[in-house]
């Protein structure tokens, strides 16, 4: 297989407009589907036409957990490398498509396992005692170095996991890590890592939106730096804003900072409320680039030809133990 991809700054050229009509891909996908017994599981960040179709939608937590359930033999996973990888690490069985092999991850690309391999020979040097703790977004070789894996759903849980007379050594996202330094008191080393997407809001942007819709709350993803965090009213992942905007039964507006297509989420399952992107520094939206490598086209095409796939990796065995240890 060939390796996870180099995907670091800048952005990665926008996906090949298609002239296929997509209402006649979604047919073929949809007859492919049947013949090549697959289920479809799509990231909040893949485009709206692609979640619609998908068989599950939902966020790194709910795919890998929903990856260990189907039925059918083959996954296609509409998402980026790691949460293909993920799926096949926990479905050693099963053959798992990813439509585009280059869909990859700035912040999971900060850190390659040779350097954590590194950092942690010298913290043991120096006679620290600690666990390491990885975000899913990391490769499954990053993975087999770590005793746990978080999602931004479950981090608060798995950190409280982690015995107290250890350090905790927390990769790749700084942001994430320092929010759960605040959420749970633990004390960390952080990983100098950061997702592109999040990086990049503009605070001055957040700050005139509010002004304009001053009854608007505004809803953060925990990889957003802590000063898009601080003028936040709720911090959650995508699951869990999901579920703090159902609580409103009366018409709200949320300012909404995370990749601007998890706004078709919302709006596809709290279709009452008016929700507003957070613009970024260059872009009116933030979409990943990596994510949006993904296209209709691309998930027809690698169910027709069964590939690329995910092949079975030496890393995975070791990853599998961090799996599962923090999600089942
Ligand atoms: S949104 Fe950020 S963390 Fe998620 S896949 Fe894209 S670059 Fe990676």
């Amino acid at each position: 297989m060939p390796s996870a991809p180099s995907l670091g700054l800048p952005l990665a050229s926008p996906p090949a407009l298609s002239d296929e009509d997509p209402l006649d891909l979604c047919h073929e996908i949809d007859e492919l589907r049947k013949k090549q017994d697959a289920t479809i599981l799509a990231h909040y960040y893949q485009e709206g036409e692609i979640q619609e179709l998908a068989d599950v939608a939902g966020d790194s937590l709910d795919l890998a957990r929903a990856a260990t359930r189907v039925s059918t033999s083959t996954i296609v996973f509409c998402g980026v490398h790691f949460m293909a990888e993920t799926a096949k690490i926990l479905n050693p069985q099963k053959r798992v498509l990813l439509p585009d092999l280059l869909a990859g991850c700035s912040l999971a690309e900060s850190c390659p396992a040779p350097k954590l391999a590194e950092m942690q020979v010298r913290l043991r040097a120096e006679g620290r005692k600690f666990q390491t703790v990885t975000y899913i977004n990391s490769s499954a070789a990053v993975k087999a170095l770590c005793d746990w894996v978080v999602t931004s759903g479950n981090a608060e849980q798995i950190i409280r996991r982690v015995p107290d007379e250890f350090e905790i050594l927390f990769v790749p996202d700084q942001h994430l890590g320092g929010y759960l330094q605040e959420a749970t008191g633990r004390k960390m080393i952080l990983w100098p890592g950061s997702c592109m997407v999040h990086e990049v809001f503009s605070v001055g942007d957040l700050l005139k939106l509010k002004r304009k819709l001053p009854q608007a709350l505004t809803i953060a993803h925990p990889e957003c730096p802590a000063n898009i965090r601080e003028h936040s009213d709720f911090i959650g992942g995508t699951q869990a804003m999901l579920r703090y905007v159902e609580k409103f039964a009366e018409p709200r507006d949320f300012l909404v900072a995370t990749e601007a297509n998890m706004l078709w989420q919302l709006q596809h399952k709290h279709p009452q409320h008016r929700y507003h992107p957070v613009p970024g520094v260059t872009c009116a939206c933030n979409k990943c680039p990596h994510m949006a490598k993904n296209t209709l086209a691309k998930v027809r095409d690698c169910l027709r030809d069964g590939r690329p796939e995910i092949t079975w990796q030496p890393s995975f065995d070791k990853a599998r133990e961090a799996l599962l240890r923090s999600f089942f």
